[in-house]
């Protein structure tokens, strides 16, 4: 068959990836310039911020072995930061925690290296998808180009977006937008700091609570990563989603307080920025693997399914997710 997928993340890649090995001539679209999605590794001339997905973890068989694979390819490695919790200025231990480990250079590397053989279209942006007889086509928008292109005919159309940037794409198929839209993602503003001089808090991440901020790593304490004081900060769930709307520079400032106010440090930075993850977390998963519809051949997969875990939203979630569309496609 010939298969559109929409959205180059690890969901759609491993999707893709798989396809291809069953025979099926794949196109991949992704409306950024580059690969990985919520995975992705932010360059500045201060180096890389893993913005996104800090690190992996798995509690699936599934996806351990997956990452004994990727880890003997020297893809990822083992992670064992420093971790604590912060309370109200002091630090107290961590609860142990699962094993962790990351891609390197950054965790974006490992889906540029999902993405290698296949053929995706990055910076394109698919608008509509049609029916065209028992097959689809697609509307794709690019930058700089006025008018958008029509793509395919596909035999079939996969998507590996977040459920709120599936639905209005899933007008052709009411009943499967119907179960997309039980799906729930949470926004995520997050904050990339570099320092002219290592802080020396004691500590590689930690948990906040009692802030505007729920979570802090020191970028640079991963192995292999660009010497220099580097810190990314995610704002808590409550307060990303009541300032989501607010402007970029207002964010940096206020959660830039919040970092000084929560480490104790007042060293200022030489670099700040600031990203919206508008669907960064999911907070209600569907509880299938991913969704499939034989008949109409279009289907669905990320990590806001639960693919048989536990919890959602994590990477091991949208990895599981795409094995069992790609499986689901080929059965
Ligand atoms: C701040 C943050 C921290 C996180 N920390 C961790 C962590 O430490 N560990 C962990 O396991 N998980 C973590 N996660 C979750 C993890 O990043 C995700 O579970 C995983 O990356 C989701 O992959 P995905 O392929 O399902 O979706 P995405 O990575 O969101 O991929 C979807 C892709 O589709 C593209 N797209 C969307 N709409 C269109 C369209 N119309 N046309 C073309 N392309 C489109 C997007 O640009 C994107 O590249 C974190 C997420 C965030 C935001």
């Amino acid at each position: 068959m010939h298969i559109a997928v929409i959205g180059a993340g690890i969901s759609g890649l491993t999707c893709a990836r798989q396809l291809q090995v069953q025979g099926h001539s794949v196109t991949v679209y992704e409306k950024s310039a580059d690969v990985s999605g919520r995975m992705s590794t932010r360059q500045t001339e201060f180096g890389g911020f893993d913005h996104g997905a800090q690190y992996l973890t798995a509690s699936s068989d599934v996806f351990r072995k997956r990452l004994a694979a990727w880890k003997k390819a020297g893809l990822i490695i083992d992670w064992s930061p420093n971790l604590v919790r912060l309370e109200q200025g002091a630090h107290k231990p961590a609860p142990r925690s699962p094993k962790r480990f990351i891609a390197i250079p950054g965790m974006g590397a490992l889906c540029t290296h999902l993405a290698q053989g296949l053929d995706v279209r990055c910076e394109q942006v698919v608008r509509r998808i049609e029916p065209f007889g028992k097959q689809w086509l697609l509307s794709v928008g690019s930058p700089n180009v006025a008018i958008d292109a029509s793509a395919g005919p596909f035999d079939a159309v996969l998507l590996a977006v977040p459920a709120e940037q599936a639905l209005p794409l899933l007008a052709a198929a009411p009943a499967l937008a119907k179960q997309v839209a039980k799906a729930k993602l949470s926004p995520c503003w997050a904050l990339m700091l570099s320092f002219p001089l290592p802080l020396a808090l004691g500590y590689d991440g930690a948990w906040v609570s009692g802030s505007r901020l729920g979570w802090i790593m020191r970028d640079n304490a991963k192995p292999e990563h660009r010497a220099g004081e580097r810190w990314v900060a995610h704002a808590s769930n409550d307060w990303s989603v009541r300032h989501l709307e607010d402007d970029e520079e207002r964010v940096q400032e206020k959660l830039l307080k919040a970092f000084h106010e929560a480490t104790g440090s007042q060293v200022q930075p030489v670099h700040v920025s600031a990203h919206r993850w508008r669907y960064a977390q999911a907070q209600a998963p569907l509880a299938e693997n991913c969704l499939w519809r034989p008949r109409l051949r279009i289907g669905t997969c990320g990590d806001w399914f639960a693919a048989g875990l536990e919890g959602c939203g994590r990477i091991e979630n949208a990895y599981l997710s795409g094995l069992a569309l790609a499986a689901a496609v080929g059965s």
